[in-house]
């Protein structure tokens, strides 16, 4: 493992403000949570940072990245093993070189494997549970453990792994033959249309309440476009949270508090975020 001291967090959000941290450690091996999890406290995962708002204060944590466990393997039957650090998009680029189906609805998702499973991610009605066969998980009898998706409780954002605060090694997905090349590019385009993909942010802020999208809310609640200091909720995807360059961890949390004030005021519906905050 890689151990840094005082590591600066920055760019390890990818709202790209983050302070100090303790601890940074690069897990090389499995085996090394052991270690880590017997001799570190206050741990944090981080996989690419995509979801997860960093305050901008000393962080006394250890960060632990999986970033170097990305290995893939190709398993009979359409079944692919990827291990958690590997990027979405180059399991996405996998399952186009093999011609395996199962996940287009998430093109173009930015997080790594781990934290896309963690949080059960999903997009235009599919989610990564619908193709996971088992997971490799390391528990907190700090033993790795393999379970069968069945054994795992998950609905829309939710899973077991974030109450058990279990550590996702690799995940064996079940593909079907016949990637969706077509597919990909029409999510693809819907993305570049509809998300303000140019500037820092992480993605929709807010779950979709029951039977009602976050966007339109916060869209009602006449609150698109509203700036404080460097922060801006997005014109062109109201449930998106922007960094227009020097935004402040205080600037989102009093953006998130404005939204999560005015919407309930508006309409009764106190939002809920999707995104972790770690501070
Ligand atoms: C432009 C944009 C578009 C997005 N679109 C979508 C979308 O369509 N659908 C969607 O669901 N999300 C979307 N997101 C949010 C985000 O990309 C996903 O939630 C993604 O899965 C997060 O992965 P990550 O590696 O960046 O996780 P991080 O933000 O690094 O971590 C998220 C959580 O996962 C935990 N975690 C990470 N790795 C592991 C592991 N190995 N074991 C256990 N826990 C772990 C972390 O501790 C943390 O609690 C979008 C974000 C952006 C910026």
């Amino acid at each position: 493992m890689i151990v840094y001291k005082n590591y600066s967090m920055k760019n390890k959000s990818n709202m790209k403000i983050g302070g100090i941290a303790k601890t940074y450690i690069e897990v090389e091996d499995k085996n090394e949570l052991i270690e880590i999890y017997s001799k570190y406290k206050n741990i944090f995962l981080i996989g690419n940072g995509t979801n997860t708002l960093l305050s901008d204060s000393i962080l006394d944590y250890t960060f632990v990245s999986l970033r170097k466990l990305n290995k893939i393997t190709n398993l009979p039957e359409q079944k692919v093993k990827s291990e958690a650090g590997l990027d979405f998009k180059k399991l996405m680029k996998y399952m186009y070189e093999k011609n395996y189906s199962g996940l287009e609805n998430l093109a173009g998702i930015p997080g790594t494997v781990g934290g896309l499973v963690y949080m059960n991610g999903g997009a235009y009605g599919s989610q990564i549970f619908d193709c996971i066969d088992e997971i490799e998980i390391f528990d907190k009898n700090l033993q790795i453990k393999t379970l069968k998706k069945s054994d795992i409780k998950h609905s829309y954002r939710n899973t077991e792994i974030q109450e058990k605060k279990w550590v996702i090694i690799s995940v064996t997905f079940n593909f079907t033959k016949g990637f969706d090349l077509e597919k990909v590019k029409e999510i693809q385009n819907l993305r570049e249309s509809k998300q303000p993909l140019n500037l820092p942010s992480l993605g929709s802020t807010f779950k979709n309440p029951t039977t009602k999208f976050a966007a339109k809310l916060i869209s009602e609640a006449g609150l698109k476009g509203t700036i404080i200091g460097s922060a801006k909720i997005s014109e062109k995807h109201p449930n998106f949270i922007v960094n227009l360059g020097e935004a402040t961890f205080l600037d989102i949390i009093n953006i998130l508090a404005l939204i999560k004030g005015t919407v309930k005021e508006k309409t009764g519906i106190l939002l809920e975020e999707e995104i972790i905050i770690v501070k």
